[in-house]
């Protein structure tokens, strides 16, 4: 089957192909670790997950999916300076180093970022790289010699920027999002990492250093720049590196369209001579109660603060990924409530198609337009909610006790690929663990009471079964016991 995608630099859904035979190289921007992801971070890392499955499991790719760590910017070395309020014990004994300091801060924000991608069920095991910018220094210096080479940059005062009038007179700039090149002044320069489209103008490729900041030694037209990287030429170095560029598929949240990404589209093409991607996707945000996530409006949620409420990681995960990954989506705690009891009625359904009753009749038709639902519209650009119905549609009209013995083993391996993308069910038979002793005891019981005719015995039984929330299904030889 053939995946369908939104691709932002040509504004519509096409066939996705990977350049390579059967292997799609996919780059993420990931997470600047300056504190803890937010949810809204998270759904940016969920959206790449959902992808990078769908195009193992239902394309049959290889994927090689790349992921940054930013861990040098103005927020890591703002949080990490000596006398800094964010500093905390946990992160070491802050030193007269700067760049060890970032180094202790990010490290530890970074291990907390991939305790909560395991946790919501993005696995280690599926990145090929997770690299940390610092890492790539030299490949970035080599970039952005390269770019000068060609005269798109130049150097003032110790930083170098990219040209972005000299740009424009060779290549369009603003590929991604419409931006203000009206008020477009060449010359004007940026430092920040962040800037809004109406200040379109050149931006910093290498940051000159200043008071207590960390940084890199740069052998520059002569000179040596001592300073950092600035943040877009992070991408650029990492993808080309890692994957090569150009990759098949970039993601990120629509925030990073511009300028993060267009300033990547352009450095590239600038410095190695080649597009970046020929697929560009986006998330859209995440908001809380219908409104943006703001820590002033107290609506501001790391993971940790939601399994504190008592929310389990895989329902935010299922709320989550719920959800078309193009439109706004609204986290309420409702959602994931509702998403934890779906996500329990197919749970049960999946131990129901381990034990209980056989039906007798199959239903290899009703079967077939599931798996061709399910994944016909994840291929038509990853559309989740209209899967997810698929599968309720099914369970509703084929309750687990109509499916034969044949059925059954089929359900379960159409599930196994399902759970390969949605990753948040068990496909095994209930474990044994989750009955309590007292339950198996009054079965036991019961069972014996039903041997010896004590039928008032066995009534009162079941009856205690049932209010501990079990019941019994009795076979020929055997009974076995099932949660409600
Ligand atoms: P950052 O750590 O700020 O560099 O952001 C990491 C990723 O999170 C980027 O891809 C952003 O676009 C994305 N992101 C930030 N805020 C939100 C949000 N509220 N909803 C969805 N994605 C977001
Ligand atoms: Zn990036």
């Amino acid at each position: 089957m053939k995946l369908s995608l939104y691709n932002t630099l040509t504004k519509s859904v096409q066939e996705f192909t990977p350049i390579h035979d059967r292997e799609v190289h996919m780059y993420s921007c990931g997470p600047t670790v300056y504190d803890h992801a937010h949810i809204g971070n998270l759904r940016s890392f969920l959206f790449p997950d959902i992808l990078q499955r769908s195009l193992r499991v239902i394309c049959g790719y290889r994927v090689k999916w790349v992921m940054n760590i930013t861990d040098i910017d103005d927020k890591t070395i703002r949080d990490s300076a000596i006398g800094s309020p964010k500093w905390k014990f946990e992160f070491g004994t802050q030193t007269s180093d700067p760049k060890e300091n970032v180094r202790l801060l990010t490290l530890y924000y970074e291990q907390a970022f991939k305790r909560d991608l395991e946790l919501i069920g993005i696995k280690k095991s599926d990145f090929s790289a997770m690299p940390r910018a610092t890492d790539y220094i030299k490949e970035m210096q080599a970039l952005i010699v390269s770019i000068s080479s060609q005269g798109f940059a130049y150097e003032s005062e110790g930083s170098v920027y990219f040209n972005v009038a000299k740009w424009r007179e060779h290549e369009q700039y603003g590929r991604l999002f419409a931006i203000d090149l009206e008020h477009f002044k060449a010359g004007v320069r940026i430092d920040a990492d962040e800037y809004s489209r109406e200040q379109v103008s050149d931006f910093v490729l290498w940051k000159a250093v200043k008071d207590n900041e960390p940084f890199w030694d740069f052998p520059f037209e002569g000179k040596n720049l001592k300073g950092r990287p600035g943040w877009h030429i992070e991408c650029s170095a990492m993808g080309q590196a890692l994957l090569g560029l150009p990759l098949d598929i970039h993601t990120g949240g629509v925030d990073l369209r511009f300028p993060h990404h267009e300033d990547e589209i352009a450095q590239s093409k600038a410095g190695y001579g080649c597009e970046t991607a020929q697929f560009w996707c986006h998330n859209e945000f995440l908001e809380v109660e219908g409104k943006k996530m703001s820590k002033s409006l107290g609506n501001f949620y790391t993971l940790q603060d939601l399994l504190n409420k008592g929310m389990d990681p895989l329902d935010i995960r299922f709320s989550m990924v719920n959800a078309h990954y193009g439109s706004v989506f609204n986290f309420t705690e409702f959602g994931v409530e509702s998403a934890s009891k779906a996500r329990k009625r197919v749970q049960e359904y999946i131990y129901a198609c381990f034990e209980g009753n056989v039906g007798h009749d199959h239903h290899a038709e009703e079967l077939y337009q599931l798996k061709q639902e399910f994944f016909g519209a994840l291929c038509d650009d990853l559309h989740m909610p209209k899967a997810i119905e698929a599968l309720f549609t099914f369970m509703k009209n084929t309750p687990a006790h109509i499916l034969s013995n044949r059925d059954r083993p089929s359900f379960l391996e159409l599930m196994n690929d399902i759970n390969d993308i949605i990753a948040v069910w068990t496909i095994a038979p209930r474990p044994e663990e989750s009955i309590p002793d007292e339950v198996k005891k009054l079965a036991e019981i019961r069972w014996n009471a039903k041997a010896t005719r004590d039928f008032a015995l066995a009534d009162d039984m079941r009856k205690q079964i049932a209010a501990l929330g079990f019941a019994i299904k009795d076979t020929k030889d055997s009974y076995s016991i099932i949660k409600e």
